[in-house]
């Protein structure tokens, strides 16, 4: 497992230190997109803030991770899967808990909504609701 991260991170021409393989990990293990405060919450190794931020600002600039959408003040990152940062799929932000999910089979197609002249640089949908766990009726459901 540790291996494939040395070599994504040297395929894009980066030191494989032991902070950039382990907020590597992390992306494969949620599986979903991360801001950095989850990801601070995630660790592993004692990597401060500051750390933090230059790897994943190290990530996007190679195309390891690009920016999802961002979130009130929290940007969040994704691996790119089946998008690219020009062509994002839509995401669902929870704001109770700050969970994301993609949205990968939910196509939108705005080609024919923007007016003459105009020019699409970047598809960025987001959905923003409460997920199961944080819906407020779902405790009482259970009572
Ligand atoms: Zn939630
Ligand atoms: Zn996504």
């Amino acid at each position: 497992m540790e291996e494939r991260f040395f070599g994504l991170l040297r395929d894009n021409g980066l030191k494989a230190t032991k902070g950039r393989v382990e907020v590597l990990r992390l992306f494969f293990k949620a599986g979903r997109p991360l801001a950095q405060k989850q990801i601070m919450e995630m660790l592993r190794l004692k990597l401060d803030r500051a750390s933090v931020y230059r790897i994943l600002n190290a990530f996007t600039g190679a195309g390891i991770i690009h920016m999802a959408f961002v979130d009130g003040r929290h940007r969040v990152y994704e691996l790119p899967g089946k998008c690219s940062g020009r062509n994002c799929h839509p995401h669902f932000s929870c704001r109770g808990c700050g969970m994301t999910a993609c949205l990968e089979d939910f196509k939108v197609y705005y080609k024919g909504a923007l007016g003459k002249g105009f020019v699409a640089e970047r598809q960025k949908v987001l959905i923003e609701g409460l997920c199961p766990n944080c819906r407020p009726d779902r405790d009482r459901r259970h009572e």
